[in-house]
């Protein structure tokens, strides 16, 4: 795909909801475009009565339309139609991705699209897959559960992967034979917004799949807490996932799914086949979505014996990236969010480098037109595990290490205080990779590769504080359903 003009893109500047878009009146925040910091659209603030409304014609749609109650088998095939609308878009939708998030033109037609549409594929399977089991009792009885969906699933996305994100929460609560109320992040709106018309277009009951816009604090807030908002799924930091799991306590506990933040160590032994390979993988882990991303591989634990040869390619790895705008077809580093995520990573470096430690490369913001905040890749060395830089989720392209001599310190390294989401393992020693798989404290390990493949079949989830319950796998269309046990007295 070729570079293409932001300001030819025009956004709906609103919610939608039973079908329709709906422009409110009242408080607005302006949204900004990553790449060059220009506001381009003013977003309503839904307020706790329009959350109100979407809700409860969420729940009248859910009910009236019959989503829950017809044949599994239409219910995927209207889900599939909805993927093939998503695939077939993305002249529409990457572009659109791209000019409101930090994700490059390129990785939204390669990945970011494709990748929703096919989610949704994948969780439209499971329709008529799952619905209860035969319990085994005496012959005098007969026992069965029965799976049902919630009714309305509260969603609540991040700004990283705006489509991607949303589409993990949604596809497989629609998929249960919920209605969804989406809450994308306040940063990158938009672009769910055509996903909520697709799905109508698909044959999505109108109401059954709506949008309400707002920050988090409000609009966020009012639909965690609405009562018939019967299971809430979230994606984001620990901080806000705490917020919200005490908002569903007082709203009188419901379920809820947490997705939150991580700080992944890479492991590397000595014995890694093909070095390079390794520099490219560690460089690539941390430096997608220029380290926005909640799985970046963050801490380098690297065997003594190879972290110089290690660091040396990885940091002409980092030099060989050059930040563009996401409309820019050529830019390999993506923008950072916003000014103010910026210069947190800018203000969590600082205070590194103050402690004692030495950046080999980056440790600045790299300039690319006006405006736009972009952070050169940055290596840090010479940190403990005390530091900020170790302890923090930084969420740029900013690679800690530290080296290790034995698999034991190694272990200890890798352990974090709060967080425990992902780890990759490199290492040629099988035995040793499997050690490390039972004993690291993490929701995913990956061995001799890091980051997902193209399969939604292995859950994610994080291990700590990083998360409570899983996306993706079976276990994110299951936690989208409640359970009924029927004893029936066959003699009765
Ligand atoms: P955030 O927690 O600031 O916001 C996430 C969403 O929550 C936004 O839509 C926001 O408006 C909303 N929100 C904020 N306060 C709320 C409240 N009190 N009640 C209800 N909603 C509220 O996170 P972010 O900055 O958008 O995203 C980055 C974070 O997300 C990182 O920590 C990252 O690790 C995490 N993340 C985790 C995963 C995962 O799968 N574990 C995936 C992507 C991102």
């Amino acid at each position: 795909m070729n570079s293409f003009d932001p300001d030819a893109i025009r956004v709906h500047d609103a919610h939608f909801i039973g079908g329709e878009y709906l422009r409110t009146p009242g408080p607005t925040l302006d949204v900004a475009r990553p790449s060059d910091g220009q506001v381009y659209a003013a977003l309503p603030i839904g307020d706790e009565s329009l959350v109100g409304q979407a809700v409860e014609n969420a729940w009248h749609a859910w009910r009236r339309s019959g989503w829950a109650t017809m044949a599994p088998r239409e219910r995927a095939r209207i889900l599939r139609r909805f993927a093939d609308l998503v695939a077939a878009d993305a002249p529409t939708l990457a572009p659109l991705e791209a000019m409101g998030s930090t994700r490059p033109v390129r990785d939204a037609f390669a990945w970011d699209v494709p990748f929703t549409a096919e989610g949704i594929r994948f969780y439209a399977e499971f329709a008529d897959k799952i619905g209860g089991q035969v319990a085994a009792t005496d012959h005098g009885h007969l026992g069965m559960t029965i799976a049902e969906p919630y009714g309305v699933v509260g969603a609540i996305a991040p700004w990283n992967f705006p489509l991607v994100m949303a589409s993990w929460k949604i596809a497989p609560a629609l998929a249960a034979g919920n209605a969804v109320v989406l809450k994308p992040s306040e940063m990158t709106p938009f672009s769910v917004l055509r996903l909520a018309e697709l799905a109508v277009q698909a044959g999505v009951p109108a109401g059954v799949f709506n949008v309400v816009q707002g920050d988090g604090r409000t609009t966020g807030d009012a639909l965690v807490r609405h009562p018939l908002v019967g299971k809430v799924t979230f994606t984001g930091s620990t901080q806000t996932g705490a917020a919200i799991m005490a908002a569903c306590a007082h709203a009188g506990t419901k379920p809820v799914t947490l997705e939150l933040g991580g700080k992944s160590p890479q492991i590397v032994f000595a014995d890694a086949p093909d070095i390079d390979e390794v520099a490219n993988r560690v460089a690539k882990a941390v430096t997608v979505n220029a380290g926005q991303v909640c799985v970046a591989g963050s801490r380098l634990i690297v065997e003594r014996a190879i972290a110089e040869p290690l660091a040396e390619r990885i940091e002409r790895i980092f030099r060989g990236l050059s930040a563009g705008a996401t409309w820019d077809a050529e830019g390999t580093l993506a923008p950072i969010v916003s000014n103010a995520q910026a210069q947190r990573i800018e203000g969590l470096v600082d205070a590194a480098l103050k402690a004692g430690a030495q950046a080999r490369c980056g440790a600045q913001r790299a300039q690319v037109g006006a405006a736009g905040a972009y952070y050169i890749p940055t290596l840090i060395e010479n940190v403990t595990s005390e530091s900020a830089a170790v302890r923090e989720e930084i969420f740029g392209p900013v690679l800690t290490l530290q080296t290790f001599d034995s698999e034991e310190e190694a272990i200890a390294l890798a352990r974090h205080a709060d967080y425990g989401l992902a780890a990759g393992v490199h290492t040629a020693d099988l035995g040793r990779a499997l050690r490390l798989v039972r004993t690291l404290e993490a929701g995913t390990v990956w061995v001799n590769r890091y980051g997902r493949s193209a399969d939604f079949i292995l859950p994610t989830g994080g291990y700590n504080r990083s998360g409570v319950g899983k996306d993706l796998g079976k276990e994110a269309y299951e936690a989208n359903l409640r359970f009924k046990s029927v004893l029936i007295d066959v003699n009765g």
